[in-house]
């Protein structure tokens, strides 16, 4: 179906940050399939994963015991919140886990009719019908039949409004710590724990849906750990968990997840052994500190730079923001236009909402490979501005 407008661009292999083409000429990858090679691209560790288990077990069924998704769970529940996790393929589907996680939750206690999921203005969750409804860009809902009854969208960072919204049929509240697709905006810590206190006070659970700004990309091991106190009930995860290979989590608190019985969700190919298999391996990696710690020194380094260039191109970068190397440029130019003068530089870089490009680098980068995006992107910032003033 023609859904992607898609850039004349193939590429053959990758290795680390570097994409080739069948040509053999490279680019530097700052956008890393919008997040997911967070290890870069032929991680060995991954690789030898996925050689492994591709020899051993490729798929058995949820019907049986499955070693590997006790493992991994064990992994992830060690290192969050979560006491319980739900395998799926996608981070939509790790979604659709949450919403319908938190309505039963209501449901098994006696409350049935807490059904609405808050989301908010510019977020982003899935294309799923559950996610688009849950996401607050209209534009992902045009042309899907109006906005489903039990869906409500609140202003961005509006303590005031969101309360407004919420009343005795609230079940949840979705929200991206960092936007991602929105234009990489970063929710304060102090927001976060505003969250969580309206949480505890209604009863209503509190989702995170940090599959792009999870898994280390912020330099923590997942963006809500930046505030202290503001742990949800129920967190989406994907992308950077497989870091190439298709698998999502959704995971929970034992009480969030108390509706969750036999029977009342399930999935194929949801938590397979492959998944599984690669999945551990990219946990053990981006949990480790010496990535975290790359993770921050990049982000600084980044912050530095690129406010530099803001200076030097007023007319071109008017806003820098994010957190850690979920990195948003606001252009006074067009984004996609930049996206192309990127590619010309032979840099790859991702759009994202309210006119940003978005750097999402692997988390492994080296800071040569930083100072390189620096300068490739100066060249871009030089020809867009040559650009706007030849229109002029
Ligand atoms: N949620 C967020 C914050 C995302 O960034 C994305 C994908 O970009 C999704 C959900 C959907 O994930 P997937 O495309 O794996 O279904």
């Amino acid at each position: 179906m023609g859904v992607y407008q898609r850039a004349p661009l193939a590429f053959e292999r990758g290795e680390g940050a570097r994409l080739f083409t069948a040509d053999g000429e490279a680019y530097l990858d700052c956008l890393a399939g919008i997040a997911v090679n967070a290890l870069g691209h032929a991680h060995p560790k991954l690789v030898q994963a996925l050689k492994d288990q591709a020899e051993k077990l490729w798929h058995v069924s949820n019907i049986f015991t499955i070693p590997g998704q006790e493992a991994l769970a064990r992994k992830l529940t060690d290192l969050t919140f979560a006491d319980v996790v739900f395998f799926t393929n996608s981070g939509t589907e790790a979604v659709e886990c949450a919403i319908k996680t938190a309505r039963k939750h209501h449901w098994a206690k006696g409350a049935p009719e807490r059904i609405d999921i808050i989301g908010f203005e510019g977020s982003f969750h899935g294309r799923t019908i559950a996610a688009v409804n849950a996401s607050g860009n209209e534009s992902y809902l045009e042309g899907f039949g109006p906005r489903l009854p039990g869906y409500l969208v609140a202003p961005f960072d509006d303590i005031d409004a969101l309360k407004a919204l919420m009343g005795p049929t609230t079940a949840a509240i979705i929200i991206e710590p960092v936007q991602g697709e929105g234009g990489a905006r970063s929710l304060s810590e102090s927001s976060l724990r505003a969250l969580r206190r309206l949480c505890d006070e209604t009863g209503a659970l509190l989702i995170y849906d940090e599959i792009q700004c999870g898994l280390s990309r912020t330099g923590r091991l997942f963006a809500h750990e930046w505030a202290e106190g503001a742990a949800p009930d129920i967190m989406c995860v994907a992308k950077a968990l497989g870091g190439g290979f298709p698998v999502g989590a959704c995971l929970a608190t034992a009480e969030a997840a108390s509706g969750m019985t036999p029977g009342s969700h399930g999935s194929t190919y949801g938590g397979n052994p492959m998944a599984m298999a690669v999945g551990l391996a990219a946990v053990e990696e981006l949990a480790k500190p010496e990535l975290l710690a790359n993770v921050r020194e990049l982000a600084g380094y980044f912050v530095q730079q690129l406010s530099g260039l803001q200076q030097r191109y007023p007319d071109v970068v008017v806003d820098i923001r994010g957190k850690g190397l979920l990195i948003g440029i606001k252009l006074a130019t067009n984004n996609r236009d930049f996206m192309q003068l990127a590619r010309d530089q032979k840099l790859l870089i991702a759009g994202g909402g309210d006119n940003c490009v978005r750097l999402l680098p692997p988390l492994t980068l080296t800071l040569d490979e930083a100072r390189e995006a620096v300068e490739k992107l100066e060249a871009a910032c030089r020809a867009a501005r040559d650009r706007a003033k030849a229109a002029a």
